[in-house]
């Protein structure tokens, strides 16, 4: 199976407590990745390292197949586009002044693709409105198209869904289902509420005290959670009378 990450006995230590132990996961290509832990757990943590934010103390962390600290690394890092904690957005401009700002950063050449971008998201219709006027839903989004410029093939979600009311929610959720059907992006979403998860991702980590204690697939995790009862009997031939 191709991965676009990979962590090996990965950890981080702050002094001597330790945000992440020894933490072992694989994201596969073309997957949504539901990073699943309570609060505190090392989610944050986490996706600050992925998004080489910071260094960790020891362990692995491969992406596309390179170490976080191998030279060539920073060239892996512009196939990954990613909101941590908050979206990286300019509260005095409009939607369309972040895109472009965000691709004067990149050093990205022409606006090309910005209009698609606020159609994607939908915000083509949200014209000379600045951003602090916008809803927490808005915000959001538009902080997933800040960044989706550049094209990333990786996208890491730190909590987007977090304080959104359920139409908010429902739109977040349907522009992951599109960006994964039409541009064949791999997400990491991370959240403390699984049920907030299961409706897209397709595979899943569950993080507790910094280490994952489970991955495993929706399937997996359907099939685990599907209510039975399993009877153990002394006399089978009882139960073709009843
Ligand atoms: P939440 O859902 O509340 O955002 P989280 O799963 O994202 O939680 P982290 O923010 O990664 O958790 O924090 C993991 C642990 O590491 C927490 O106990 C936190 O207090 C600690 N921690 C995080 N950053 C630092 C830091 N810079 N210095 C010391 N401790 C830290």
């Amino acid at each position: 199976m191709n991965y676009v990450l990979k962590a090996t006995n990965l950890s981080k230590d702050y002094k001597k407590f330790k945000a992440l132990n020894n933490l072992t996961m694989s994201i596969p290509k073309g997957s949504i990745y539901g990073l699943v832990g309570k609060n505190g757990a090392g989610k944050t943590t986490l996706i600050r390292l992925i998004c080489g934010l910071q260094s960790p103390t020891t362990g692995d962390l491969e992406l596309y197949e390179t170490n976080w600290n191998d030279s060539s690394i920073s060239e892996k890092r512009k196939k990954l586009g990613g909101i941590v904690e908050t979206p990286s957005i300019y509260l005095d401009m409009t939607a369309e002044d972040n895109l472009k700002q965000q691709y004067y950063i990149l050093g990205m050449s022409s606006f090309e693709g910005i209009k698609e971008l606020l159609i994607l998201v939908g915000l083509d219709q949200s014209g000379t409105k600045k951003a602090k006027n916008f809803s927490l839903g808005m915000r959001q989004r538009l902080g997933i198209a800040v960044a989706l410029c550049g094209n990333p093939e990786f996208l890491v979600l730190d909590e987007p869904i977090n304080g959104l009311d359920p139409q908010g929610i429902i739109e977040i959720r349907e522009l992951i289902l599109k960006l994964t059907r039409e541009r064949n992006i791999t997400v990491l979403i991370s959240s403390h509420v699984l049920d907030e998860l299961a409706r897209i991702a397709t595979n899943y980590g569950f993080l507790d005290k910094g280490q994952i204690i489970k991955e495993m697939s929706a399937e997996e995790l359907e099939n685990s959670c599907r209510k039975c009862i399993h009877l153990k009997v002394t006399d089978t031939k009882i139960l073709g009378n009843v």
